[in-house]
């Protein structure tokens, strides 16, 4: 068990990119995506732009439950840490199996932060909700808002809160709504693209992500992949808080204006 003080600091900042950050950049660009299918002519319906927002929000956190001091990790107590304890033991296990020289790297921005694993994360819960239906759409919806409230919040023990009245909402409002598009099976699809949101959000940061496991890059499976050396951003840093973030409220409140808008 990692000490408070250090937990919260790797989840605010040091080696990962805040909850924040991403939770925001999968929210704006599922809102951007649905803006420019509006602009196209298509019209989105409520439900698939509340929803899959919350959803592409929520699954934005997922791929960092291969670190105990991340948000997810610490979002259900106990139970939470201990899926994130065995997710990061699986993932180092995986690592140093599947390449001769990733042995003892750890389970850090490993498979999870992979586009395999975003892949089939989403289709794992198109199948859930497709088998499940409503009560299994509203579950997911439910969830994934409020781990998306938590790690937009900063405040702890208000962010628990308002994190389960966020997540009752949306997913009180996913069951009450008739299936957008033919039933809910579409709801993997904002899932597995906040999962590659999150990975592509890391890739910006120093430490890279090994993207396209298991393809070999020089030599190795567990390529990190990233930005060009001198564009990338430290986590937490000045360029994070005063670039990235007031640029992504800027293009989610630019797209939902679009969405409004009559
Ligand atoms: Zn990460
Ligand atoms: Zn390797």
């Amino acid at each position: 068990m990692l000490p408070s003080r250090f937990a919260s600091r790797v989840e605010g900042g040091g080696t990962a990119v805040m909850g924040r950050s991403h939770a925001l950049s999968g929210a704006v660009v599922w809102l951007g995506g649905c803006a420019l299918a509006a602009g196209l002519g298509a019209r989105p319906a409520v439900g698939t732009v509340v929803v899959g927002a919350a959803v592409t929000a929520g699954g934005a956190l997922l791929p960092d439950v291969d670190h105990p001091g991340s948000v997810i990790a610490r979002s259900l107590g106990p139970v939470t840490r201990l899926i994130a304890q065995g997710t990061a033991a699986g993932a180092a296990a995986l690592r140093g199996a599947s390449c001769r020289c990733c042995a003892g790297r750890g389970g850090h921005r490993a498979v999870t932060h992979t586009l395999l694993f975003a892949v089939a994360a989403g289709l794992l819960v198109s199948l859930l909700c497709w088998v499940g239906g409503d009560v299994a759409a509203a579950v997911v919806a439910g969830l994934a808002t409020a781990l998306a409230t938590r790690g937009a919040l900063r405040k702890r023990t208000r962010g628990a809160y308002g994190a389960a009245a966020a997540g009752l909402f949306v997913g009180v409002m996913a069951a009450a709504l008739p299936g957008p598009v033919a039933g809910w099976w579409w709801v993997g699809l904002p899932l597995g693209l906040g999962c590659l949101v999150h990975s592509l959000g890391d890739a910006l940061t120093f430490t890279r992500v090994p993207l396209l496991w298991p393809i070999r890059i020089r030599g190795c499976r567990w390529a990190p992949l990233g930005m060009w050396a001198p564009l990338r951003f430290r986590t937490g840093s000045a360029a994070e808080l005063l670039l990235v973030v007031p640029a992504l409220i800027v293009l989610g409140g630019i797209s939902a204006w679009t969405l409004i808008a009559p």
